[in-house]
């Protein structure tokens, strides 16, 4: 969004420039100072309206409890940022991603849950009906642009010829930026440069353009000489990399065996900062003496679930966890008690507006169920560890961990001995020992860590390497 930014300024800087040339009438009058003035009078301004706008929009959303006020108030937040910055010659399109960018950042503090949705699914429409209405706009002009072309000094077949040149110095400066920062930074973090390579092929390749460089030819004034063919240049760039790299980018990242996160990493990292949001929250009611001790334990109980959760999208993907027996189930519950309300709203003895609550409050927890994340299908090839962004190091964790033999590889040593099932196996990194995760009835790794006070366990699941000191309560 900021590279958009910036290059819209640049335009525009360009554009004031061209404009300077042509009115005075000598090149002289235009200096690199009054340039780099200029553009620094666009940055500067445009920063300085947005967080204005920024602050006096969060002011007002503070006292905003109505959802539907604060979606219009978002709409009219673009406005409210470009005209002032344009007006004082600064980048009304620098503001408007500034107060937008700022907004963002502190919706979670400044807006309800409910103006956050509202403004997501809005915003979400809006987005697509403008980004289309762009690509629309430039077909219905294609008839007149290509004639335009035509009589211009240069005939159509020499603007084509043009717009692929550009094309060209596209593809190559792309790969020309992307490649030394790429490799910089793989070094400055240790990595192999074949690696590195890869991945700044793949990025290189991913640069298509799309409705900002059509909208940016479109703003150009009407009386820049030889705008048709801007346009059409534009135009011929925007679906040469949409067409030639929007097809190939996927081939390429699979012949290059270039992969994107792995969802289990996510997973890893997700659940331990839901654990630590989770402990955050339990904290806070059990610190609270006028707290129901059986509200309590029914939120204990629910927030356990929350966390465990996250922990069934690793392991074995074979067998439904429970978690996924559970939604399985809500969701068949769902519809079955929707086709019921159905029939009771067709039978008109009950209050419309009273059943439309209850179906709503049954779409939000259908959307809660059907927004958690999948399971990664296939396993990789390196086993999977804590991320360096959330491994800790405890002094127990630091411990280099010893190739320790399993006591009974075939299962949870106590659910064998029970006749218990298991969902994920852990295995005691200190004796051996082989327990269930927290997600089993027997949570027997746990209860292992509680008897002996072993304090690092490792995942026992195939492909997985990390570990997790009870202790500390940390991934390793
Ligand atoms: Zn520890
Ligand atoms: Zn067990
Ligand atoms: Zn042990």
């Amino acid at each position: 969004m900021l590279n958009d930014a910036t290059a819209l300024v640049s335009l525009r800087t360009a554009v004031a420039a061209a404009g300077l040339a042509v009115g005075a009438g000598h090149a002289g009058e235009v200096t690199t100072m009054s340039v780099a003035l200029d553009f620094g009078r666009a940055v500067l301004g445009g920063l300085v309206v947005g967080w204005l706008v920024f602050l006096v929009v969060a002011a007002v959303r503070r006292h905003l409890t109505e959802t539907a006020a604060d979606t219009a108030l978002s709409f009219a937040v673009p406005f409210l940022a470009y005209v002032p910055a344009e007006k004082i010659h600064g980048s009304g399109v620098l503001a408007v991603v500034t107060a937008g960018l700022l907004l963002a950042h502190k919706a979670p503090v400044l807006q309800s849950a409910s103006s956050r949705l509202s403004e997501r699914i809005n915003w979400a429409s809006i987005t697509f009906l403008l980004e289309n209405a762009v690509f629309l706009l430039i077909g219905l002009q294609m008839q007149s642009i290509i004639a335009r072309v035509d009589e211009s000094e240069l005939t159509l077949a020499r603007g084509v010829g043009v717009g692929l040149v550009v094309l060209l110095v596209c593809l190559v400066l792309r790969p020309v930026w992307i490649f030394p920062f790429t490799l910089l930074a793989f070094r400055r973090q240790g990595g192999q440069s074949a690696e590195a390579a890869k991945v700044a092929a793949v990025s290189s390749w991913a640069g298509m353009r799309g409705v900002v460089t059509l909208a940016a030819a479109l703003t150009l004034p009407e009386d820049t000489p030889l705008r048709p063919v801007l346009v059409l240049i534009a135009l011929i760039v925007t679906v040469g990399t949409l067409l030639l790299q929007g097809f190939t980018l996927p081939a390429l990242a699979r012949s290059l065996d270039v992969r994107g996160p792995d969802p289990r990493e996510d997973a890893l990292v997700a659940a331990t900062v839901v654990a630590s949001a989770v402990g955050a929250g339990l904290r806070s009611i059990e610190a609270d003496p006028n707290a129901d001790p059986s509200a309590l334990a029914a939120i204990k109980e629910q927030s356990t679930a929350r966390v465990n959760r996250i922990w069934e999208q690793l392991g074995d993907a074979g067998s439904e966890t429970p978690s996924e027996a559970y939604r399985r189930l809500r969701l068949q519950m769902i519809g079955a008690e929707r086709a019921q309300l159905l029939k009771i709203r067709a039978a008109g003895e009950v209050d419309q507006h009273v059943l439309g609550q209850v179906l709503n409050a049954m779409d939000a927890e259908e959307a809660a169920l059907t927004v958690s994340a999948r399971r990664s299908e296939r396993l990789r090839e390196t086993p999977l560890r804590a991320p360096d962004q959330i491994a800790a190091a405890c002094e127990h964790l630091s411990v280099e961990p010893r190739c320790v033999v399993p006591d009974s590889p075939e299962g949870c040593h106590e659910c064998l001995e029970t006749g218990m099932t298991w969902v994920h196996l852990r295995l005691c990194t200190e004796c051996g020992q082989v327990g269930c995760c927290d997600s089993s009835p027997g949570k027997h790794a746990t209860a292992h860590f509680h008897a002996s006070g072993h304090p690092v366990m490792r995942s026992l699941e195939p492909g997985e390497a990390w570990r997790w000191c009870f202790v500390d309560e940390a991934l390793g």
